[in-house]
């Protein structure tokens, strides 16, 4: 557990790593704060990063390749060039350090911490050189010995409120892990020059919600208390303590919820909390402030959260937080007399989705975690577990398919563990998951294709395309059949008895062509669409999905069912019925990238042996015509295997392959 450093710094020690020619430096003027500043007021800038997410280096590993929208790297160059021409600031980070992306997984899966390690995360962050930290929720994700060694060797305090050992009979009686705050003792150089004393408080938070998110390693030997009943609690002691100024570095987002026991995201409502000046705010991986977030209670234009100026740096060093504080002499002390607040973004994304990127690397941070960032780059290309079966898509769109059924059975495992102990523990859980790859306009190659055989983590992106978060929905058997008839517009009306139809209507992407794992059912293609392409009831006479069967019965409508998702899905995306964003009852901290790596490395072997759970119905021996990609003819007895009647039928057009179904 590090202790409290109360070594006053001074800012020249931090620029280490600044070298000239930093791209940084042309960005930024003389903020108007420092050159108002008169004898007695002096400009504050508190510099933030948050949910770094062990982003260190500008290089996505799932992808295998660069990518300018990431990495304390770049980040860094915008710290040191405020630095460079700031006369006073403090740096600080909110959480989220330590998980979240293959170099966090490389070091707590294979290379392991052992005692006075220092894990690439810190090395970056010392090396960049923080004041402050606290927790994020990811932090608890590896277990608290693997914590407890990376924190040990972070050369900057770590604080928190509102996690403990064990609760006591008020917050103030609580058995913190860490300490709640911290006193930093510097001076302010005014606007004529001279130098003052302050006194700064950092007092940290996290969700409490990490007792059910990493229920596994924390029940019974930690608690977590309300973000907003330990502030009300911890903030006056930071203050009858001698803060001259009370920052909240609050791994919390940003919602104009009301006031509520345990809220995730509390940080508009720390803002109303006495005693706190500003809040650096995250969690919510967005931007404040920004159009990301609107309400009562929040001021976009001032920056401030119920009236106090607040800041939220994106995710991964996307952007630094900028929290612009004019101080004025009052007594012995200082006073808030002005502030500003702003994201400064390490890239722009051009009108044709390009980047550009803002800054460059800075090279002593890459350098500090070069050998780190090679070792990931072997991981990542190496094998984490094997598959028994091929993992590939090209017929993910007429057929169960094992790389879908992949993600199901790896999102049905997770949610169960997240749902022990929850009024929702015993219900069944089903697994919705669509195809990402599937040809259509990305051409005849964009398919998922990964071999019999050992399973790389980058192969996972391949998996699983997009970087969502793992949502689960409670809704009844009715909403399911609703679901599966949203899903099935995916296919034009087949004419019984009548040959060489087309299938698939290519309006209609494959990533909202959910199949439901957990349930069989059969699709009627002799029906037109119930749902047209937006999601509207189109048809309500038809239906398509007949013998839906939980359990080897038929479905009974009135019972309830937890859907495995996303947060695309599960908050509307798709116009989905049963998901509308009311049925969700659990926003999981995870990527569904990150749930299907955990699962293929606690299985070892995966065989997502396709299950057949769902086919066409017999249209009278009808024929239809699908095109995929032509790799698919290796697989041709694989699927026939799954008990479709499919055979090769030529070119189709633009490099894909033809093939024949009867139905
Ligand atoms: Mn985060
Ligand atoms: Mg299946």
């Amino acid at each position: 557990m590090p202790k409290p450093d109360l070594r006053p710094h001074f800012r020249l020690d931090r620029r280490r790593f600044l070298h000239a020619g930093t791209a940084a430096a042309g960005l930024l003027l003389l903020h108007p704060f420092s050159a108002r500043a008169a004898a007695g007021q002096a400009h504050l800038r508190i510099l933030s990063t948050t949910d770094l997410h062990v982003h260190v280096h500008a290089y996505d590993y799932y992808a295998d390749r660069p990518n300018n929208t990431m990495g304390l790297a770049r980040t860094a160059a915008i710290i040191a060039a405020i630095r460079a021409e700031a006369t006073n600031t403090l740096m600080v980070d909110n959480g989220d350090y330590l998980q979240g992306n293959p170099m966090g997984d490389y070091i707590a899966y294979s290379r392991g911490m052992a005692e006075g390690d220092v894990h690439p995360v810190i090395a970056a962050m010392n090396t960049v050189g923080y004041d402050a930290g606290t927790l994020g929720n990811h932090e608890f994700n590896y277990g608290m010995t693997f914590l407890e060694r990376v924190n040990a060797r972070a050369e900057f305090p770590i604080v928190c409120a509102n996690f403990a050992r064990s609760l006591g009979a008020s917050p103030r009686q609580d058995a913190l892990w860490l300490p709640p705050y911290v006193i930093l003792e510097r001076e302010l150089t005014d606007g004529a020059g001279t130098r003052h004393p302050i006194r700064i408080g950092l007092i940290g938070f996290v969700p409490p919600q990490i007792m059910q998110w990493d229920r596994a390693h924390l029940e019974g030997s930690f608690a977590a208390r309300d973000i907003l009943e330990a502030a009300r609690a911890w903030v006056p002691e930071v203050r009858e303590a001698g803060a001259d100024l009370v920052v909240a570095l609050a791994h919390t987002g940003i919602s104009a919820v009301p006031e509520a026991a345990m809220l995730e995201n509390a940080a508009l409502h720390l803002g109303g909390v006495e005693g706190i000046d500003a809040i650096v705010s995250g969690h919510s991986h967005r931007v404040w402030p920004s159009a990301d977030f609107k309400g009562e209670g929040l001021d976009e234009a001032k920056g401030t959260l119920m009236g106090k100026p607040g800041v939220m740096a994106g995710f991964w060093g996307s952007h630094m937080g900028l929290l612009d504080l004019m101080l004025e002499k009052d007594g012995a002390g200082w006073r808030l007399a002005g502030h500003e607040s702003a994201a400064r973004p390490i890239y722009k994304r051009n009108e044709d989705r390009s980047i550009t990127p803002l800054v460059e690397d800075v090279a002593a941070v890459i350098a500090a975690t070069a050998a780190a960032h090679a070792e990931t780059l072997a991981y990542v290309r190496a094998e984490v577990g094997r598959t028994a079966a091929p993992l590939h898509s090209y017929f993910a769109l007429v057929a169960d398919d094992p790389s879908v059924q992949i993600v199901s059975l790896a999102q049905i495992w997770y949610v169960a563990g997240m749902l022990k102990g929850t009024p929702h523990e015993g219900l069944p859980i089903l697994s919705a998951a669509a195809p990402f790859k599937a040809g259509g306009r990305g051409g005849p190659e964009y398919y998922t294709d990964v071999p019999a055989g050992p399973v790389a983590i980058k192969n996972v992106a391949d998996l699983y395309l997009y970087p969502n978060t793992l949502q689960a929905v409670r809704i009844t058997g009715a909403q399911v059949r609703e679901w599966l008839e949203r899903s099935a517009g995916m296919f034009n009306q087949i004419v019984p008895g009548q040959p060489d139809q087309i299938l698939v209507n290519p309006e209609f992407p494959s990533f909202n062509f959910d199949t439901i794992d957990g349930v069989s059912y059969r699709i009627d293609l002799s029906q037109p669409a119930r749902y047209d392409l937006a999601g509207k009831l189109a048809n309500p006479d038809a239906h398509r999905i007949v013998d839906l069967a939980w359990n080897g019965a038929p479905i009974d409508p009135a019972a309830e069912f937890v859907v495995a998702s996303n947060n695309y899905r599960a908050s509307g995306g798709g116009s989905f019925p049963g998901a509308d964003g009311s049925t969700v009852i659990l926003v999981a901290p995870d990527t569904n990238r990150d749930v299907i790596v955990r699962y293929i490395v606690e299985k070892g072997t995966i065989a997502p042996a396709a299950d057949a759970n769902w086919s066409f119905a017999p249209a009278g021996g009808a024929t239809v015509l699908f095109d995929t990609g032509p790799t698919a003819a290796a697989y041709l007895d694989d699927v026939r295997g799954r008990g479709v009647a499919i055979e090769p039928a030529g070119d189709g057009e633009g490099g894909f392959a033809r093939f024949r179904i009867t139905l």
